[in-house]
């Protein structure tokens, strides 16, 4: 993965902490990114949606309305074209619908709100458990999919004036804070600040649902690159995972509970009768990853990767499972990447191969990602 270079920001010294500017970068002739508009909004903006076939520019702004503008053909100029009072407070999140002439939000205000792009009017709005942070929609069913800060996905059915709850996929322990849909597979994924991602198989219909361990820190953007199967996650900590999804991964097993381990039979510290009876210290309890038994430490004193569960990074094993995986089982089926800046924005674009990313730092970097996807 080849760094192709930061486009430079003139005026880097004068930041403010709230940028109220909208900067459309073109590659000039001397391969260099520079501002072809420089648009400064009443507020800060908090979250956009880019449609390049209608060349479509949705803000969301801080104090929850939504400017919408047309970029020109030379992307010289941009014409703002609607504005929408979606929320009371921040938008967090804006997603238009060219299919359905639809701009979907979600706000601080807890609404996930659907306008008309043609009038400018409001359609529905649901009430969300809690802040949302992802927002992925399938055009073909019409389900939205709405990630919170309770680490929740809900899945609406939207009509055209309201909508009804379908179901919940739990199964982060932290925030949900990016979702990714394949529309022809069927799978979404949530990235979530618990570090895991979870590939919900709707597709599969078997309720199937596959966590993915690769990432230290929390999770910042979810990609899907279609033709190849490859997802790509990037987290807080600069880290970029590229999975392969064209490999059968297995779902994680059922903690076993039992008071005493599962191969030595020796008993957990709460098993007081046992202690007494065998006279024996209580041991912590542990799990295998693989097997999901409970077990002493003793007896999970190795540790493994599985990948086709998920785990790239070594996890605790039984010794039986420790034995039965082979190099072969070892093989990694994610590579691993650095980009050297605290991701909090991810873009994908299949048709070129590149990557965006923007930190933290306020660099947003190139990256040609032909080589490792494809
Ligand atoms: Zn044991
Ligand atoms: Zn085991």
């Amino acid at each position: 993965m080849a760094e192709l270079g930061g486009p430079k920001q003139p005026h880097n010294h004068h930041k403010t902490p709230h940028s109220r500017t909208i900067r459309i970068w073109l590659k000039r002739d001397s391969g260099q990114y520079w501002p072809s508009v420089y648009h400064t909004m009443p507020d800060s903006c908090s979250c956009m949606s880019f449609n390049p076939e209608t060349r479509r520019l949705s803000m969301g702004m801080e104090n929850g309305t939504i400017s919408e503008f047309i970029l020109s053909e030379d992307y010289n100029k941009m014409t703002p074209a609607q504005t929408y009072q979606a929320h009371q407070g921040r938008v967090t999140v804006v997603l238009f619908v060219l299919e359905m002439e639809w701009v979907l939000s979600t706000g601080q205000d807890k609404n996930f709100t659907w306008h008309c792009s043609e009038s400018g009017t409001q359609l529905g709005l649901y009430r969300t458990t809690a802040w949302v942070s992802g927002l992925q929609f399938d055009v073909e069913t019409r389900h939205a999919f709405v990630g919170d800060y309770s680490g929740q996905v809900t899945i609406l059915k939207l009509e055209l004036d309201s909508c009804s709850l379908v179901t919940t996929f739990k199964g982060h322990t932290g925030n949900v804070t990016a979702l990714c849909w394949d529309p022809v597979q069927r799978v979404l994924f949530s990235g979530s600040s618990d570090h895991s991602i979870i590939m919900w198989d709707i597709g599969g219909c078997k309720g199937t649902a596959i966590e993915l361990q690769g990432h230290n820190e929390k999770v910042q953007g979810l990609c899907y690159a279609p033709h190849s199967r490859q997802l790509i996650s990037c987290s807080s900590d600069g880290g970029i995972v590229i999975w392969n999804m064209d490999v059968t991964r297995q779902e994680t097993p059922e903690w076993l509970d039992s008071d005493s381990c599962q191969k030595c039979e020796q008993p957990f510290f709460w098993n007081f009768k046992q202690m007494w009876d065998s006279k024996k210290i209580g041991l912590r309890q542990h799990h295998c990853r693989k097997c999901g038994q409970a077990v002493c430490g003793k007896c999970s004193a190795k540790r493994s990767t599985i990948p086709l569960m998920g785990f790239e990074f070594e996890v605790r094993v039984c010794d039986s499972c420790h034995e039965s995986i082979t190099d072969e089982d070892r093989a990694p089926t994610a590579t691993f990447h650095d980009s050297k800046h605290s991701i909090v924005y991810m873009h994908y674009e299949p048709t070129t191969g590149w990557l965006l990313t923007s930190g933290a730092d306020k660099v947003v970097k190139l990256w040609d990602m032909t080589p490792v996807v494809s």
